[in-house]
């Protein structure tokens, strides 16, 4: 059976392989088809395409957009974007304006709760308009504020805590509106990863396909076998169609890997199935 694995991180956003580590390592992993899918940006996947060249595996070029959604962010992936694209580009140079805005922002509170040199920091592991929470991560762990990411997400970079700052990233209906005039199709990334109610993830699937979003990931990452039922019959309520990622960033987060997730349900209809 054909292994997909439609949701991927490089340093081109905040993962920490390069695109042509993260080919040669799927490769091992028995992943057939990749889409790499960098936070707002596709400066990866000529990279990714490279290194696949003459190889058994097929790179799907991809994106993970950040969208603000009332008080909340959501990412909206698009798969099999046609990366030239002017609309979609221009829409992903204000999302990353806006990145290193944030970026900004967030050092200045650090700064206030005594944590210095944290932009000069962060900006070791990526260009300005590309800095993000995990960068940092990496810096407050390296100087000693932390002892892991996921420790320094905790008391840092969530809602309420020093470093964090709320999104304005792009809406719903500019994420869906760029990917489909891109060629791509839209998928709602890790619906069950998102702090809301049933009942507004419902409200957001219902707006989302209205837009004209294609798919919802049903498998993604580390997940409960009821969470992967529930989102099967999510998308299955709203004719969605699904997709399947492991939103991997880095071989030191040993819990997901490049491919090692779960197979799709049968009862829903793969996204790839009129590829
Ligand atoms: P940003 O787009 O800069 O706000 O960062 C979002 C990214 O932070 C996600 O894509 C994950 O890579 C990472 N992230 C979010 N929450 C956590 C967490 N609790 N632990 C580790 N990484 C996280
Ligand atoms: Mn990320
Ligand atoms: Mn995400
Ligand atoms: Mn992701």
């Amino acid at each position: 059976m054909t292994c997909y694995d439609l949701h991927t991180h490089s340093t081109a956003s905040d993962g920490s392989l390069r695109p042509e580590e993260v080919i040669a390592r799927a490769i091992k992993h028995g992943v057939d088809v990749l889409a790499l899918t960098d936070h707002d940006g596709t400066e990866g996947i000529s990279q990714a395409e490279l290194a696949a060249n003459d190889t058994s595996l097929s790179v799907i070029p991809g994106v993970e957009i950040s969208v603000t959604w009332g008080s909340n962010t959501v990412h909206i992936i698009g798969l099999n974007v046609d990366k030239n694209n002017t609309k979609l580009q221009q829409g992903l140079v204000e999302i990353r304006d806006y990145r290193k805005e944030r970026a900004v922002k967030i050092a200045e509170r650090l700064e206030k709760s005594g944590i210095k040199g944290a932009y000069e920091g962060a900006s070791q592991y990526a260009s300005p308009v590309m800095l993000g929470r995990v960068h940092f991560a990496k810096f407050l762990v390296e100087a000693g504020h932390a002892k892991s990411i996921g420790d320094v997400f905790k008391r840092y970079m969530v809602r309420n805590k020093p470093g964090y700052v709320s999104g304005e990233w792009a809406s719903l209906e500019q994420a869906v509106t760029w990917i489909n005039g891109a060629g791509g199709q839209a998928v709602i990334a890790h619906p069950a990863r998102y702090k809301i109610t049933a009942t507004k993830l419902r409200r957001l699937v219902t707006e989302f396909k209205h837009l004209g979003g294609a798919g919802i990931e049903v498998v993604s990452g580390r997940q409960h076998p009821e969470e992967i039922n529930n989102l099967a019959k999510l998308a299955n309520d709203f004719e969605l169609l699904a997709s399947r990622g492991s939103d991997f960033h880095s071989p030191d987060n040993t819990w997901v890997e490049l491919g090692r997730i779960p197979d799709l349900p049968t009862n829903v209809t793969p996204i790839w199935q009129s590829w």
